[in-house]
């Protein structure tokens, strides 16, 4: 009888008789990766364990700072409510993006750092208030990605 050796790499990679497996939207799927690739992976779990659990209390408190200074604060029912709610706070999060674009576009570094924080703050206010685990979001992501290959679909970019 063979025998089956399975290394658990988080929810969403394991290695099965050396064969490295992600479990993708649509199911599992068996990819002889390199070493370096399930090294990537392992990485991705210790990040979630020790820094991505930090994300949750950072949503509280920016959560928090909105509601005491009366700006908009994305609530659980928001998901379900007003249509028109999460694709204004898209709408904003993309105005950050813009915001950063022109300070790259003027060569102001500072700036710069300081509208992608507001690119960042805006989402996870608007996943913490929609009760997402962007931390698990990301992580499941990365593991995602350190198995897809170099291009995503055949797109240049
Ligand atoms: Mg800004």
């Amino acid at each position: 009888m063979a025998l089956t050796k399975i290394e658990y790499l988080g929810e969403n990679a394991r290695i099965l008789d050396g064969v490295f497996q992600v479990t993708f939207d649509a199911g599992v799927t068996w990819m002889n990766k390199s070493v370096l690739d399930v090294e990537l992976v392992r990485q991705v779990e210790h990040a979630r364990r020790e820094h991505l659990s930090s994300i949750f209390p950072l949503g509280e408190i920016i959560n928090e700072i909105n509601h005491n200074n009366g700006w908009n604060v994305t609530k659980p029912s928001d998901w379900e409510g007003d249509k028109y709610k999460i694709p204004a706070v898209l709408a904003l999060i993309h105005s950050e993006a813009s915001e950063a674009l022109e300070a790259y576009r003027k060569g102001d570094k500072e700036n710069f750092a300081e509208e992608c924080a507001d690119v960042f703050i805006r989402l996870l206010d608007m996943t913490h208030g929609l009760e997402i685990d962007l931390a698990k979001a990301i992580a499941d992501k990365l593991v995602k990605n350190v198995g897809r290959g170099y291009r995503h679909g055949g797109k240049v970019v």
